[in-house]
C-alpha cells in the first residue's frame, strides 16, 4: 500500500520542502517510523544507508521541535544525532538544512578534524539539533562547551559502524550525559551482540523496524568479476574508463595508500580522480566529494571507512580494486549505486589472493558475479610469493602440484 506524506501526518513546511527534494512517496522506513516518531515513542531501525533512513528520523524530529514554543539555552541542544563518520554527519545536517528550510530551527555539527573554536562558539547560544560525531562531543561535553543534561531526543546512526570505529565506550558516555526521559532511535545496518545490548540498555519499548534494501537493491546491481593479476589492475581499470558510459564511478581499495596510487595513476592518464580516505583533511575530504557530486572528477576512489554513508546520486559503477575481506563491505560498497530506483553495476577485480574473498562474497549474497573474459591460470603471484620464502632446493618442485582444476569460463548470474 502507497502512502503520501501528508498521510503520514507531516506538516505542511516540512511537506513542500520534501516537494522541492523530489520526494513524492515515502520509503517504507518513512511509512513505518514516521507515525510512531512523531507519537513519541522509541525506534529500533534495522536499515543502512539507501532506504531513506535519515528523512525517517529527521522529519518527526524536525516537527516535534517545531511544535514546541522552546528556544534552547546556552550551550545546549534540544535533539543530538550521533554519526560515525564526519561524512555521514554532514549528510545528515544537509538533510537536516533541506527539509527544515521552511521553519524557523537552529542547527549545527560537530566534528573531529577540524579547530573546535567554531563549534564551541555555534554552540554558545544552543541549537534545536546537534549532529555530532563521537569523539569530538564527548571533549566539549568533559570541557562544559555543550550541555545535553536536557536533551530529549537521541539518534544514534549506523551503530553497528560505530562498533566497528571503537566508539561505542564514548557513545555511551555520551547517552549517560543525556536525561533518562527522552526520545531514543538507534539505527543499524546489522545486530551484533554489542550493538544489540546498547539498544537494550538505550531504547525503551522500542518499536522494531526492519527493512532489507540490501537484497533488493544487490538484485538491481549487475555484478561481474574479472580474474587479473594484481599488476594488472590500474591498467584494466583504465581500458574500462575508455568507455564513457562510466561516467560516476567509485573505485574502492582496502588501504588509503592504493587509494592514493590509484587516483594519481587515473590523474596522470588524464581521468579526473580524487582519493578519499582517513589520512585526508576533513576539507579534503568534504572538497573531492564535492568535485565527485558535481561531476568535476568522473573517478572517486575510497577506502571503505572513508565511504561510509557516502550519499551520491548517479553512481553508475562501482570497480572493487581490491576485494574486501568482509563480504559486507562488498554488499556496503556496491550499494553506492543503484540508488533510489536507479540501475547500477558493479565490477570486481579479483587477483588470485582474493579467490577466498570472492568465495565468502558470493555465499553471503547468493549471487554468482558474472565472469567477463576467461578464468584465468591459477594464482602464479601466490605461487611466486611462496617459492621466493622458500628454501632455495624447494624452488625445483614442480608446480604443477599446486594447481587447482580449471573451472568453466562463465558462470551465469543467479
Ligand atoms: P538515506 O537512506 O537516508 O541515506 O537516503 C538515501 C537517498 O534517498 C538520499 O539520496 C535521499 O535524498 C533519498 N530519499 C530519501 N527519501 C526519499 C523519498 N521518499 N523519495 C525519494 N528519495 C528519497
Amino acid at each position: 500500500m502507497t502512502t503520501t506524506f501528508e498521510a503520514l501526518g507531516l506538516i505542511e513546511p516540512l511537506q513542500r520542502a520534501l516537494k522541492a527534494e523530489n520526494y513524492t512517496t515515502p520509503t517504507p522506513i518513512q511509512s513505518q517510523a514516521i507515525p510512531l516518531l512523531l507519537d513519541g515513542g522509541d525506534l529500533l531501525g534495522i536499515a543502512q544507508t539507501g532506504t531513506g533512513k535519515t528523512a525517517a528520523f529527521s522529519l518527526p524530529m524536525l516537527q516535534r521541535l517545531a511544535a514546541e514554543d522552546i528556544r534552547p539555552a546556552p550551550r545546549t541542544a534540544r535533539a543530538l544525532i550521533l554519526a560515525p563518520t564526519r561524512e555521514l554527519a554532514v549528510q545528515i545536517a544537509d538533510s537536516i538544512r533541506a527539509y527544515g528550510r521552511h521553519l524557523n530551527l537552529r542547527h549545527t555539527v560537530i566534528l573531529g578534524g577540524v579547530g573546535q573554536n567554531p563549534q564551541v562558539k555555534a554552540m554558545a547560544r544552543g541549537v534545536d539539533i546537534l549532529v555530532a560525531t563521537p569523539g569530538r562531543l564527548l571533549d566539549l561535553v568533559n570541557q562544559k562547551h555543550v550541555d545535553l543534561s536536557g536533551t530529549g531526543l537521541l539518534v544514534l546512526d549506523e551503530a553497528d559502524r560505530m562498533l566497528d570505529m571503537g566508539f561505542i565506550r564514548d557513545v555511551r558516555k555520551i547517552v549517560a550525559a543525556l536525561p533518562r526521559r527522552r526520545q531514543s532511535l538507534l539505527f543499524s545496518a546489522t545486530m551484533p551482540a554489542d550493538v544489540a545490548r546498547l539498544a537494550h540498555d538505550m531504547l525503551r519499548d522500542p518499536m522494531r523496524v526492519e527493512v532489507t534494501p540490501a537484497a533488493t537493491t544487490v538484485d538491481r546491481i549487475r555484478q561481474s568479476v574479472y580474474f587479473v593479476e594484481a599488476a594488472g589492475k590500474q591498467s584494466l581499470l583504465s581500458s574500462l574508463l575508455r568507455d564513457g558510459d562510466l561516467s560516476k564511478v567509485i573505485v574502492f581499495t582496502r588501504t588509503k595508500h592504493r587509494a592514493n596510487r590509484v587516483a594519481e595513476q587515473l590523474s596522470k592518464g588524464g581521468t579526473a580522480a580524487d582519493a578519499i580516505h582517513g589520512n585526508k583533511s576533513q576539507s579534503a575530504r568534504q572538497k573531492a566529494l564535492e568535485r565527485f557530486r558535481s561531476g568535476d572528477s568522473r573517478v572517486l576512489v575510497a577506502t571503505d571507512i572513508a565511504a561510509r554513508g557516502i550519499d551520491v546520486d548517479g553512481v553508475t559503477h562501482v570497480i572493487n580494486f581490491e576485494l574486501p575481506n568482509e563480504p559486507e563491505s562488498y554488499v556496503h560498497r556496491i550499494g553506492r549505486t543503484a540508488r533510489a530506483g536507479a540501475d547500477g553495476a558493479a565490477i570486481a577485480f579479483c587477483d588470485p589472493s582474493e579467490r577466498t574473498y570472492l568465495k565468502s562474497i558470493e555465499k553471503l549474497t547468493r549471487v554468482r558475479l558474472t565472469i567477463v573474459g576467461d578464468r584465468p591460470e591459477p594464482a602464479p603471484q601466490v605461487e611466486t610469493a611462496r617459492r621466493e620464502s622458500e628454501p632455495a632446493e624447494a624452488k625445483s618442485a614442480p608446480r604443477r602440484r599446486r594447481r587447482r582444476p580449471r573451472r568453466p569460463a562463465v558462470r551465469r548470474a543467479a
